[in-house]
């Protein structure tokens, strides 16, 4: 069957490297909204010229840009059969972009899969990564901003998705393999 995928979860739940797994598991591409807009930061894109001052601070990139964005790249012939998103929807009205999105490509999502964490453990993981990947947006204060615009903006999405039925959580705390275990599990029992 195909799989038509969204990852939810605060940053530092391990969204990005579930995701990979997920999708070599799964045959399906992973897209992640915040690897594309860093791509186009490096590349120095207008795109990325644009994203780049609300990426810094921790903000949503506005919400024209990203749907845009969002839209073309489910169209491409590599998500005809299927897809994992990670890191989109972020808001209500990303949710309802996305719903047109995929009502014009005459798809339906087939799941929405939450990973669940606390801020206490995603800290110290992003200011981990932050030495390692050195990416703009580790440092502490836009740390804050983004679990702040998560936990207003995004965290609603569970709620919403849960009503429609499609909502699974699995527990993001432990090692990277039995979380990826736990979450072809829940797939599992989706289907
Ligand atoms: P994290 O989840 O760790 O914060 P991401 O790589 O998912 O990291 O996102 C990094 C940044 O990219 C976000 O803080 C935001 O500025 C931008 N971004 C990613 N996805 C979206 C989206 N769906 N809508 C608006 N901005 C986004």
């Amino acid at each position: 069957m195909s799989h038509r995928l969204v990852l939810l979860g605060m940053p530092g739940a391990g969204k990005g490297t579930q995701a990979a797994r997920l999708s070599e598991e799964l045959n399906i591409p992973a897209i992640s909204t915040g690897d594309i807009f860093r791509a186009n930061v490096k590349g120095q894109t207008e795109l990325g010229r644009e994203a780049q001052k609300y990426m810094d601070a921790g903000n949503l990139v506005p919400d024209s840009v990203t749907n845009a964005m969002v839209r073309d790249r489910l169209g491409q012939p590599d998500a005809a059969a299927g897809f994992l998103l990670d890191g989109y929807p972020r808001n209500p009205a990303q949710v309802t972009e996305l719903d047109d999105i995929l009502q014009d490509l005459g798809v339906a999502l087939t799941g929405v899969i939450e990973i669940t964490a606390d801020t206490e453990a995603v800290v110290p993981r992003l200011l981990k990564r932050a030495e390692i990947e050195g990416r703009a947006d580790d440092d502490e204060t836009a740390i804050r901003r983004r679990l702040e615009v998560y936990e207003e903006q995004t965290a609603p999405l569970t709620d919403i998705y849960s009503q429609r039925g499609v909502l699974v959580s699995v527990d993001g705390i432990g090692e990277i393999d039995d979380v990826t275990q736990r979450l072809l599990t829940a797939l599992k029992n989706l289907s």
